[in-house]
């Protein structure tokens, strides 16, 4: 089993004062912890027929390309507003100061395609609720939504839950 938490390293005050960031970089830049990582989110969804993986810009490309590959699937982007070049549709969600806004192009996925959300780390949920939300609008069937780390003090999982969507983490950290 490894530890990921000794490959994942901490910036205190990152991007701003009070917050810890965790740098998964140092994780993705270990060959075992990397490969680790992704073998231990895609071993439980071997069996579950996964048409498509969401993945959440901009970590969630590549653990969810790594993902997608592996299980046989095909990879969607959810990008930030105006970086995707067809036409998109796209949801706004709140920040702790403002909005922010997430895309997907309206062809991504088609209706009752079995798709994964991926991203490195849940928060607050706001991020995946916004990219649950836009996959559901096309009609996706949204098996479950995993990363790698979560923050339960902040109810990102419970938010997600409340949405119908199931949550699964490698691994926790206290506080924000
Ligand atoms: P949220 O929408 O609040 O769940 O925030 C999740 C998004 O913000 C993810 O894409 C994370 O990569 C990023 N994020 C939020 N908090 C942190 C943190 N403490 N360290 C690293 N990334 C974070």
């Amino acid at each position: 089993m490894i530890d990921y938490k000794r490959l994942i390293r901490t910036i205190p005050d990152h991007p701003k004062p009070g917050i810890l960031f965790r740098d998964i970089t140092t994780l993705l830049g270990d060959p075992v912890g990397f490969r680790a990582a992704v073998a231990d989110l895609v071993d439980r969804y071997r069996e579950q027929e996964v048409a498509m993986v969401a993945g959440i810009e901009a970590r969630g490309f590549i653990l969810g390309g790594a993902m997608a590959e592996r299980l046989g699937a095909g990879f969607l982007p959810i990008r930030k507003k105006g970086k995707l070049p067809f036409e998109t549709i796209g949801h706004d969600y709140e920040l702790e100061y403002g909005t922010d806004r997430v895309e997907i192009h309206r062809d991504a996925v088609s209706a009752g395609q079995r798709v994964l959300l991926v991203d490195d780390l849940i928060a607050t949920g706001g991020t995946a609720v916004a990219g649950l939300t836009l996959l559901r609008k096309l009609g996706a069937q949204v098996l479950e939504a995993c990363f790698i780390i979560e923050l339960p003090e902040l109810g990102g999982r419970r938010r997600l839950q409340d949405a119908g969507c199931p949550v699964h983490t490698l691994i926790s950290y206290e506080g924000h």
